[in-house]
């Protein structure tokens, strides 16, 4: 340790827990921002408001198990940034969840709700848990007790939680019954992504995916990539890549390559890919498809394609494999997939990375519209949600297109100059109170 003089002086140090050493994703995030400062003029001197989330709670979630034992689980809801508006994003529940990850999961939402200019801060939640491991009533008694110690900071107004990893639209349904319990009234707006019973909006479960082919088709018109007869591969195929992979096909793409947790698959000529989704939705993965060649899980990295599509996990492009990758462009279905290294490597070699916090904001985007509806209790046609999803979408990768070649950067870090500047100017609009 080194010896630190003794002084009166209060300690500025930053806390360890905002260290920009912290190697795990809420480091990642901050060598991000560290990206834009150069690009954002007079608002660089609010920079560092990105830099440390506005409020985090850790809550501590006891529940009776079914066996009578009593078992405690760690839960968090981090509120990054609400200059724009209320704290929006997920709620996910892993055994894995780490403070630094829903910090950095928040940070990413502000930047995203920016980006796409839907007027929500930033927010993101999660459970320490195991939930395979759950019974369906301990699920429920965790989310309730959850969603009540969290209930001091949520709300229609200021914070609204959605589903993420490993939460669904009955846990939405049980986060808003529990507030609107503690309430005493029924508060649909405080969560999106509920049953279409509860105030959920058509065209919810689709939204990520049909975002993901929106700005796919955005960046082949505008390289000169013909849609029809483009070879796509898709990593994941659930809710974001199954639906982006049927969205491409009946545009007239060959899926080519597709890989899931259970295997990969090729056919160079390209797969059903409604057939796959029913395939999928009976056995739970892709392998075991008749209508494709199986394929060793590291090949499918090197298959030669127009469009590649990661939809599953973080940190799946990396140093290891982006050298090989043969693609023109690569749309972020899944939250960070590429690391930083990867990104250096790919824009080398000059494929075009349209990145997760544009790429896959079609789902929040709907979420909006949700909410929206929820307020006015007044609920649209699947169109009309369609129709304005593809507007916001259209014209979130214009507004990153241009700023991309205004400066002669990355879409990712033209991304983050487009929304971080949003940000900024709320935060220098309001001023600081006191
Ligand atoms: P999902 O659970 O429906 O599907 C996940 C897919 O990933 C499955 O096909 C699974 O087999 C596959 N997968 C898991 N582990 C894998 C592995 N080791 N190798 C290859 N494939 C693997 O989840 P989803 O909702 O489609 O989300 C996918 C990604 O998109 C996540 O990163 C999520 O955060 C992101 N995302 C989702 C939404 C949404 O609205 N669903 C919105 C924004 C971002």
């Amino acid at each position: 340790m080194s010896s630190q003089p003794q002084s009166a002086a209060p300690d500025l140090s930053i806390p360890s827990y905002l260290n920009a050493d912290n190697l795990g994703p809420w480091g990642n995030y901050l060598r991000q921002v560290d990206r834009v400062a150069p690009y954002l003029g007079s608002l660089s001197r609010w920079l560092e408001t990105l830099k440390r989330p506005k409020r985090i709670l850790i809550v501590d979630v006891p529940i009776e198990l079914d066996n009578g034992t009593v078992a405690h689980f760690e839960g968090y809801r981090v509120q990054h940034n609400v200059s724009r508006g209320p704290g929006k994003g997920g709620v996910r529940y892993h055994q894995d969840v780490t403070l630094s990850e829903v910090m950095a999961l928040s940070a990413w939402m502000s930047v995203k709700n920016a980006a796409v200019n839907v007027p929500y801060g930033g927010a993101k939640g999660g459970i320490r848990v195991d939930p395979r491991k759950l019974s369906r009533g301990e699920l429920e008694r965790v989310t309730r007790r959850y969603t009540s110690e969290i209930g001091i900071i949520i709300g229609p107004n200021t914070d609204i939680p959605a589903p993420d990893v490993n939460t669904n639209e009955q846990v939405m349904a049980w986060m808003m019954d529990t507030y609107s319990m503690n309430q005493g009234q029924t508060a649909t707006g405080v969560v999106t992504g509920k049953p279409i019973a509860l105030g959920g909006s058509l065209g919810r479960r689709e939204a990520t995916g049909r975002g993901v082919f929106v700005v796919g088709c955005e960046a082949a018109r505008r390289t000169g990539l013909a849609i029809e007869g483009a070879r796509v591969a898709v990593q994941g195929f659930g809710n974001v890549g199954g639906i982006a992979a049927r969205l491409f096909q009946e545009a007239g793409s060959k899926i080519v390559a597709v890989q899931d947790h259970t295997g990969s698959l090729y056919k160079s000529t390209g797969m059903d890919a409604a057939a796959l989704l029913e395939h999928v939705a009976k056995t739970g993965g892709v392998a075991g498809f008749t209508g494709a060649d199986p394929l060793a899980n590291d090949e499918f990295w090197t298959i030669e394609t127009d469009v590649l599509i990661p939809a599953a996990l973080e940190n799946q492009i990396t140093e290891k494999n982006a050298g090989k990758i043969r693609t023109k462009i690569i749309v972020e279905g899944a939250n960070g997939p590429t690391t930083t290294a990867a990104d250096d490597i790919l824009h080398d070699k000059g494929v075009l990375v349209i990145p997760d916090v544009v790429a896959n904001a079609g789902g929040v985007t709907v979420s909006y519209f949700e909410w929206v509806q929820d307020f006015s209790s007044f609920f649209w046609t699947e169109e009309e949600i369609n129709q304005r999803l593809e507007r916001v979408m259209r014209e979130a990768f214009a507004a990153v297109w241009q700023v991309a070649s205004e400066h002669n950067v990355s879409m990712r870090t033209a991304a983050f100059i487009v929304a971080c500047k949003r940000i900024l100017m709320a935060r220098e609009l309001r001023g600081l109170y006191p």
